[in-house]
């Protein structure tokens, strides 16, 4: 699904992310965990294709094609759902409309002959659901007035209309109430079905209550320092990540 090979990337001449090495699996959720400035959101939007990062070695093969040559477009397409390559609001186009248009183009890439309103009505109907979003977000336009947990709701509610084959998905810290975080564990696990996969990039040992990872990965100055499965997050909770510094500066 997802390769990265020594991925290395700064911002402002400042050297942020040292050699990054992870493969992701069909069927498996990643979660990268670490302390606040260890690259976390960097790794998130260089995937992204975000353009204020410049790559400087390294490369990342996704389907078997070189990602970091893909425009953040043509990576949608491809099946890569990246939360917050999100526009923030988009004034006079109705959420529905948009996500109207984001659905089809992506059928279209594939091959898929476009959903017409009946059959995309349907899909909506049974996709807020999972989500439990109210149906009069849906006239609105994308995100315009719309609070932190309806934005994240939101989120996941498109999520699961793409249907993507990886969803990475760069859940900061900034306001998030435990409602929140439940939606989008609810949408992560509606979608897992052992062939899409997720990496959900964490400062919030807590959603991983909701969302059990298959593997986690710590995040350490540009470097994934430790990785392991479910407990290492649980081991993270109870001990912090001091013990994991620690053995990182004693190889040093
Ligand atoms: P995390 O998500 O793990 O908290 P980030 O990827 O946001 O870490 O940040 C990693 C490092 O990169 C930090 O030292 C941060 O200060 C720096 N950084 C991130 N964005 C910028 C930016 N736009 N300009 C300068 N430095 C940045
Ligand atoms: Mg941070
Ligand atoms: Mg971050």
């Amino acid at each position: 699904m997802l390769k990265i090979n020594n991925l290395q990337a700064s911002i402002e001449d400042k050297q942020i992310l040292k050699g990054i090495n992870l493969e992701v699996k069909p069927g498996e959720v990643h979660a990268i965990m670490g302390p606040n400035g260890s690259g976390k959101s960097t790794l998130a939007s260089v995937l992204a294709g975000k353009e204020d990062y410049e790559v400087n070695g390294g490369d990342v093969e996704f389907l078997g094609e070189e990602l970091l040559e893909m425009s953040p477009e043509e990576r949608a397409q491809k099946g890569l759902f990246l939360a917050f390559q999100y526009p923030v609001e988009i004034p006079g186009v109705s959420n529905t409309n948009f996500l109207k248009t984001a659905v089809n183009e992506i059928r279209k890439a594939r091959g898929e002959e476009p959903f017409d309103a009946v059959t995309f009505l349907k899909e909506m109907k049974e996709k807020m659901k999972i989500v439990n979003i109210d149906q009069s977000l849906m006239g609105r336009a994308l995100n315009e007035g719309f609070s932190g947990g309806e934005k994240k709701r939101n989120e996941i509610f498109h999520m699961a209309m793409l249907q993507p084959q990886l969803a990475i998905l760069d859940e900061t810290d900034s306001g998030l109430d435990i409602d929140a975080l439940k939606v989008v564990a609810n949408g992560v696990n509606a979608l897992r079905d052992g062939e899409r996969s997720f990496i959900v990039v964490t400062h919030y040992q807590r959603l991983l209550d909701y969302i059990v990872p298959d593997f986690v990965h710590v995040l350490y100055k540009g470097k994934i320092v430790k990785s392991g499965t479910k407990e290492l997050a649980l081991e993270l909770e109870e001990k912090g990540y001091d013990w994991i510094i620690k053995e990182v500066e004693e190889k040093e």
